[in-house]
């Protein structure tokens, strides 16, 4: 029975610790500390890390934990990130015989050229780095949006009941600005009073699952016929075409307080 650890870190950041009471992988390690802390605390030993994407706030700890264990670094094949043994692309599986774990790869390009996400198909997860969060989406700081719209299919296409695991606490600014996008969505409405009342039991919002992100997440709705009349009436969009639709959120979001 494996279970998942959500480690916080920095001001905002989750790192995933996947345990089976005895062993543990790591998702995204941005800091060696908290998961050193997390594995002392729960008397686990470090079997294997797995990287999404190449930004410090993701790898920065694995040199660390390397030193207190050699393990194998799972990641993406297109990224530059040295300390990885095991690079991967999409078809390829992340397989950690101590946990008895086999993930799946989806190459995810957008927020970074390489970026890949890793889909546990048995248990109904997905670690997605900083591809899809709960009621956003990742930055393109690498890729276009074309690139980013077909990344974030991919994961649409995951069942239901996925449970995601992003790697940023981003929820509440994201669905203020899901709401602007959709005032009238009233599944938005209800998420935003729920997460709100998590957030001040200081409890995370995290996982979500693929269903929810799919009923209240505007970089999910972009085909919407109501979003697409919002750009047009904030003066953000001109044609009513699928990728320019998905550019316009995105730079609204970029720039909306
Ligand atoms: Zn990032
Ligand atoms: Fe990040």
């Amino acid at each position: 029975m494996l279970t998942v650890l959500a480690v916080p870190a920095f001001e905002d950041n989750y790192l995933w610790l996947v345990h089976d009471g005895q062993h543990a992988a790591v998702v995204d390690p941005g800091d060696a500390q908290p998961i050193l802390d997390a594995l002392a605390t729960n008397g686990l030993s470090l079997v294997a890390i797995l990287l999404t994407h190449h930004h410090a706030d993701h790898i920065g700890g694995v040199s660390r934990l390397l030193q207190h264990a050699r393990v194998p670094v799972f990641g993406p094949a297109h990224e530059n990130i040295p300390a990885i043994t095991r690079p991967l692309v999409e078809g390829d599986c992340a397989v950690v015989p101590e946990l008895g774990l086999s993930l799946s790869v989806l190459d995810v390009p957008g927020h970074t050229r390489g970026h890949i996400a890793y889909v546990g198909a048995e248990q109904g997860w997905l670690f997605c780095g900083d591809t899809l969060f709960a009621g956003g989406c990742g930055r393109l700081f690498e890729g276009t949006p074309a690139q980013m719209t077909v990344s974030l299919a991919k994961l649409a296409a995951l069942p239901d009941d996925t449970q995601v695991y992003c790697a940023h606490e981003y929820t509440l600014s994201n669905l203020r600005f899901a709401l602007a996008v959709e005032p009238g969505n009233t599944e938005l409405q209800a998420r935003m009073v729920r997460e709100q009342a998590k957030r001040a039991r200081n409890e995370p919002t995290v996982p979500t699952s693929i269903g929810l992100e799919k009923s209240t997440n505007p970089f999910l709705r972009y085909r919407e016929p109501t979003i697409i009349a919002r750009l047009i009436e904030e003066n953000r969009l001109t044609i009513s075409e699928p990728i320019p639709t998905f550019a316009a959120l995105r730079e609204w979001k970029n720039v909306y307080r």
